[in-house]
């Protein structure tokens, strides 16, 4: 008689091993609550939840308000957190762990533009092998909020007339090899 194949139950990973599976998010369970990074950081009042409160966040399971806050998108990449851990935790890379995690599941926050501009960039790159100022911030804009390029477009006529913002985007020899690159990190764990 042929057997019935029973399909096991998923196994659901914890959102600590979901954290640690990203590259950079490796040492998070060794954190002792010192508060350092959070005394170190120079953008943590702006934060939703901050630093040592976040690496708490993901211990607990607290995944679904933690992907949605605005905090690891107000990193900065000082690295000061990452210098000055006790425990050589990397703080700054679980914040961009988070942020991959975040855009991956969808749940990015709307009240920043941080998570739009990364993908107008990573796109531009992509699309040219450097990035095309003027391409990118009409991308962003559009997709954020139009009004808000009128208030920047002095310091755009400022930049056109000192010849720092080409009207045309420039493309690098070579796009073969960096689109296996990119493709190379998103295998890796990118967002995109
Ligand atoms: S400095 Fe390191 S050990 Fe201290 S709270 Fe932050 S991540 Fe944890
Ligand atoms: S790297 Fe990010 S989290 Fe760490 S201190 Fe700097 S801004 Fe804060």
């Amino acid at each position: 008689m042929a057997e019935t194949m029973v399909e096991a139950p998923a196994v659901k990973t914890s959102f600590v091993d979901e954290v640690c599976s990203v590259p950079g998010g490796e040492a998070i369970r060794s954190c002792i609550q010192c508060g350092m990074c959070t005394g170190s950081c120079p953008t943590a009042n702006n934060w939703d939840y901050q630093p040592r409160r976040v690496i708490a966040m993901v211990r607990a399971g607290f995944r679904e308000e933690l992907l949605s806050s605005n905090s690891m998108w107000f990193c900065a990449s000082c690295y000061t957190c990452t210098v000055r851990c006790p425990r050589d935790i990397k703080p700054a890379d679980i914040m961009h762990a988070l942020e991959v995690l975040a855009v991956r599941s969808g749940l990015s926050t709307k009240q920043s533009r941080t998570p739009v501009m990364y993908q107008c960039f990573v796109d531009s790159a992509r699309g040219n092998g450097r990035v095309y100022e003027l391409g990118m911030m009409i991308k962003l804009f559009l997709k954020t909020n139009p009004f808000a390029a009128i208030k920047l477009a002095p310091v755009g006529l400022g930049l056109f007339l000192h010849g720092r913002l080409p009207l045309r985007p420039t493309r690098i020899k070579g796009m073969k090899e960096l689109k296996a690159i990119m493709d190379k990190a998103k295998k890796l764990g990118g967002a995109k």
